[in-house]
């Protein structure tokens, strides 16, 4: 039965398995294989509740299996029948584990080895990548039965080293198969055979041949052979099949040879056309498909090469559908016309965001950068799930450390990571505070390792500490009980899946992730990773524990850890409302209301360049499938991606957009494929490619049209029409009325008017308060002081809370430098880092500070004596005049000293590196108008300025802190200071500020908005 996307060939399988169970055939005698596993466990479900609809609620045997799985339980049945112990399968990572051992050991014995592999190749054979191509390149010849001394006989007849060395390394990779086999990984007490997935068929037609009871038996009991997805079999998987079906009743096997995709694993759709005498029946009726999807992937397939069933697709139902063809001039913009398109379809036409995909040739080419740009567009994406190694995924990698404890105890190592990982989710800081109170609590011991102190807090049969805090308290109890019920399993004699399955139900982490990826976002998408890779872990403890003989944790353990290859992608991770993006080899076995398929390049899609690398495993394949030299390698690679679009398109229910760019922006100038110009040929909607290819598409979203509106509405006079300023103007209203942000006039930059213009403050007698550090502000930039005093000042900022905290310090005389140091460390974890590292940097920087300030202290107790510290002054320096206004000081001194002459001296703790030039420092505002003060007689210890002086702890060279000097405050300089101070005053009144640019601008905070960095062009 051969029929195209969607033509119904699975729902008449299940259909035909439904009647003949319902007309007395026992469910037994059913047996549904499928060429792919794609049929996952739901969809699995699905057929066999349909089949078991009328008919009993358990069967003995399953219904449903892939060939392998059937493969695999043939073997084990005949292992039964032999009496031997079950077959074991080799997984493809573990199989990966001993191709890299055993090419490890080829690069390390040299000319020595036992394979002679080719010179060129040595430097590849440590690498990741050839070991799965060899892999690669082993399964096909497996597959199509040929042994190893076979395919070094063609490598030589062929003139391809690579091969012979193949060959060689086939046979050595047979011999110590056998040797695990009688040793086994897993279990030592194992004599198992171990088989790999390209081995599992063979071996089956292997059982069958050597006895003929067996496949007897197997005959008689499958009266009903149904085989779906057949053009995804390989040639023994095809055999396997025509062995079972000469004894069915009645054997039924759909496919559709257009969709075939999986040529460069072997796959061979031969047996769809093989039917021979018997009857074959075409499905040319899509009930998927509207009319133009389904017309435009008759118009693909046409032109497949050769003459096949199947080809013409007509559409079951009335529905139209649309295809539509779209160039864009840059990626960029081809990412905007396909976020445009889909949020279109699902602001305007309702249609789900979990019922659009976007199809891609290859994720890493085009996928994952169009994924990112969907994302920022307002797109929701469904992430498709992490292809790095599974072990290597934070909630894996947690699992596993849970079931390391079990199995080998619980160490330092293992407590931190459970801590700060996932289950126990404490951070950087709270872990600091954890280790100031473990070490309090067990302050009475000899001093011990942080590391022991965790153990010992993570001991079940020890009581947490009192005055633990409680949220830290609640992480102890939640990895002990975790670590408790995976304990307990293990003891209980119960299977790996047990154990794991009680360490994560314990975590309670299955519901805190489902509800964020629900909530999508980026902590949804890590989260229904997370959620992905979980589950991917139980799958292959699942395979573990069925096919290893005497499965245990240990072995699951280091079986998952061997797994150096990346997990396969799977379903896209976050599920929820969300856009798939995929590849094409992902989509299959999938549908969607609307597919945009992306990306259709020259070069990307078809993608012609020959499979099979370095190893050359597709021409291998060519010549074992008999296509003689000379013959186009081109062609058939050029019919499979032809295929392969033909599967993406039928994906669609009801619209297919194509997307490719015809540009020459970055590196590369890029080309549609000749792909896109047959189907715009096939377009419903008129096409676009014979104009210029779209260069800044309009999107449907939100930010967008705000611009675009403000655009029009903003747009200098005589540039748009009245009516069409009117009517943006009027859009705009509406979508501010609706709170769209940036809509409202009210808070478009520069938009408003001046409330006022008259000056900050007026009238006689008018005294200015300052404070000596605004002083300095005020001279070098009012506008800045201006601003700063009205919330341009960023009051969170670390830099501003550590200065505090060091005057804070270093103003008690009485502390130690011990108790400043613990004081330190205590408030160290309040303050607002981004980063952990930094605060690690700081802590060191400010002890040192702290250090380096009690050093200048002793230095100059012989010529300074302390007054006070943090000393307030409060005074007016300078009374007001005939329009000049008076000048009133406020402020505190970090600390009065007094010289050997009884004068005062101001000193002013600074925590910056870089301190003032000497010169500057003679003009320094701050120690200037303190002196002021002083001589102005405004502070009772004394009206002798004696000099000031800028201490700064951050610099520090080989005499201690860096220190700058003023002069004494002489009558000249006292008339000076009082005039400048009288002009910053007069600065605060407005209505306008200067900006005057400084050296301070690289850190002004409100550099942002100042028009003086603006005229410099400082600002875009
Ligand atoms: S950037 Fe410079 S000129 Fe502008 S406000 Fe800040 S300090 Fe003044």
């Amino acid at each position: 039965m051969v029929g195209g996307p969607g033509t119904g060939k699975t729902s008449l399988l299940v259909g035909a398995a439904a009647a003949r169970i319902a007309a007395g055939l026992a469910p037994e005698s059913v047996l549904l294989l499928t060429g792919s596993a794609r049929l996952n466990a739901t969809a699995r479900a699905l057929v066999t509740g349909a089949l078991l609809a009328n008919g009993p609620a358990a069967v003995r045997e399953p219904m449903v299996r892939t060939v392998h799985s059937y493969a695999f339980a043939v073997l084990r049945l005949a292992a039964q029948r032999n009496g031997d112990p079950p077959p074991r399968l080799v997984t493809s990572a573990e199989q990966d584990g001993i191709i890299r051992e055993l090419l490890a050991g080829d690069v390390e014995d040299g000319a020595n080895a036992s394979v002679t592999w080719p010179r060129h190749l040595l430097p590849a054979l440590g690498t990741v990548g050839f070991a799965n191509e060899l892999r690669d390149l082993l399964a096909r010849c497996t597959e199509r039965g040929v042994e190893p001394p076979a395919l070094q006989r063609i490598g030589r007849r062929a003139g391809r080293p690579e091969w012979v060395a193949a060959g060689q390394f086939a046979q050595v990779y047979e011999q110590v198969m056998l040797l695990r086999s009688a040793v086994g990984m897993a279990a030592p007490q194992a004599t198992v055979p171990a088989l790999g997935a390209a081995e599992l068929v063979g071996a089956a037609l292997d059982a069958f041949a050597a006895d003929p009871a067996l496949l007897a038996a197997e005959r008689s009991r499958i009266r009903l052979l149904l085989v779906d997805d057949a053009q995804n079999l390989d040639p023994q998987a095809a055999l396997l099949v025509r062995l079972l079906a000469a004894g069915a009743q009645l054997a039924v096997v759909a496919g559709d040879p257009n969709e075939s995709v999986f040529g460069y694993r072997g796959a061979d759709p031969a047996l769809l056309g093989a039917a021979g005498d018997h009857p074959t029946i075409v499905l040319g009726e899509s009930h998927r498909c509207a009319a133009a999807v389904a017309r435009a992937v008759t118009g693909i397939a046409s032109r497949l090469p050769g003459v096949g069933d199947a080809r013409h697709l007509t559409s079951a139902d009335g529905r139209v559908g649309s295809v539509a063809v779209r160039i864009a001039a840059s990626e960029r913009a081809e990412a905007a016309v396909i976020a445009d398109a889909l949020r279109r379809a699902h602001l305007v036409d309702g249609v789900p965001w979990s019922q659009m995909a976007v199809v891609v040739r290859s994720m890493p080419r085009s996928g994952t950068g169009l994924a990112r740009a969907l994302t920022v567009a307002g797109v929701p994406v469904a992430q498709q799930a992490s292809a790095g190694p599974l072990a290597e995924m934070p909630a894996v990698a947690a699992l596993l450390t849970v079931l390391d404890v079990v199995c080998d105890g619980l160490d330092g190592e293992r407590a931190l990571a459970l801590l700060t990982g996932p289950i126990g989710r404490v951070d950087p800081v709270s872990l600091r505070q954890l280790r100031r109170t473990l070490r309090r609590v067990a302050s009475d011991d000899t001093p011990r390792e942080f590391a022991d102190l965790l153990v010992d807090a993570l001991d079940p049969r020890r009581p947490v500490a009192g005055d633990v805090p409680d949220q830290l308290a609640r992480a102890l109890k939640l990895v002990r009980k975790v670590l408790a019920a995976a304990s307990r399993s293990q003891a209980d004699g119960l299977d790996p899946r047990f154990t794991l399955w009680q360490a994560w139900h314990q975590t309670g982490l299955q519901r805190r992730w489902l509800a964020a990826a629900e909530r999508a976002g980026t902590a949804g998408n890590q989260a229904g990773r997370d959620l992905d890779g979980v589950t991917a872990l139980f799958d292959v403890a699942e395979q573990y524990v069925t096919h290893t003989t005497g499965a245990s944790l240990t072995g699951f353990v280091d079986h998952v850890r061997s797994m150096v290859l990346p997990v396969g992608g799977g379903e896209p991770a976050g599920g929820g409302d969300a856009v798939a993006v995929l590849s094409a080899h992902a989509a299959l076995g999938r549908e969607w209301e609307f597919v945009v398929i992306a990306g259709l390049q020259e070069g990307l899609w078809p993608n012609v360049v020959p499979r099979g690398g370095v190893l050359g495993t597709q021409q291998l394949v060519d010549v074992l499938d008999g296509i003689v030299d000379g013959t186009s390698t081109r062609a058939p690679l050029l019919a499979e991606e032809r295929r392969l679009l033909v599967a993406a398109l039928g994906r669609a229910r009801s619209r297919v957009l194509v997307t490719a760019v015809d540009g020459d922006e970055g590196d590369d100038a890029m080309m549609p494929s000749p792909f896109c110009d047959e189907l715009a040929a096939l377009a419903t909607e008129p096409s676009d490619a014979d104009v210029e290819p779209v260069r800044a598409p309009r999107v449907l979203a939100p930010a967008a049209v705000v611009g675009r509106l403000r655009a029009v509405v903003c747009a200098p006079d005589g540039v748009v029409a009245d009516d069409v300023r009117a009517t943006a103007a009027r859009q705009l209203a509406r979508l501010a009325e609706a709170g769209v942000p940036g809509a409202d006039p009210a808070h478009w930059y520069a938009s408003k008017t001046p409330s006022t213009d008259l000056p900050l403050w007026d009238g006689d007698e008018h005294v200015v308060t300052l404070s000596p550090s605004t002083l300095q502000t005020l001279s070098d930039c009012p506008l800045r002081w201006l601003l700063e005093r009205h919330g341009g000042d960023d009051a969170r900022d670390v830099r501003s809370a550590l200065g505090t905290l060091v005057h804070a310090l270093v103003s008690d005389g009485e502390k130690t430098e011990g108790q400043m140091l613990a004081k330190l460390e205590s408030v160290w974890e309040e303050l607002p880092f981004d980063a952990a590292w930094f605060a690690a940097n700081e802590l060191d920087r400010h002890r040192t500070m702290l250090s380096a300030f009690l050093q200048w202290r002793a230095q100059t107790r012989h010529e300074l004596t302390e007054v006070g510290t943090e000393v307030e002054v409060e005074g007016v320096v300078v009374p007001p005049g005939v329009d000049q206004p008076g000048v009133r000081v406020r402020g505190r001194v970090d600390r009065l000293e007094r010289d050997a002459e009884g004068r005062l001296v101001v000193v002013d703790v600074k925590t910056g590196k870089s301190p003032v030039t000497k010169d500057d420092a003679q003009q320094h505002a701050q120690l200037a108008m303190y002196q002021l003060a002083i001589a102005e007689g405004v502070l009772p210890q004394g009206d002798q300025a004696g000099g000031g002086r800028l201490v700064y702890l951050g610099k520090i060279g080989v005499a201690g802190a860096a220190e700058r000097d003023q002069n004494p405050m002489t009558a000249d300089g006292r008339e000076e200071w009082r005039a400048r101070v009288q002009q910053a005053a007069e600065a605060t009144k407005g209505p306008q500020f200067v900006a005057r640019v400084n050296d301070g601008c690289a850190h002004c905070p409100v550099r942002a908005t100042c028009p003086a960095q603006a005229a410099l062009g400082g600002r875009p």
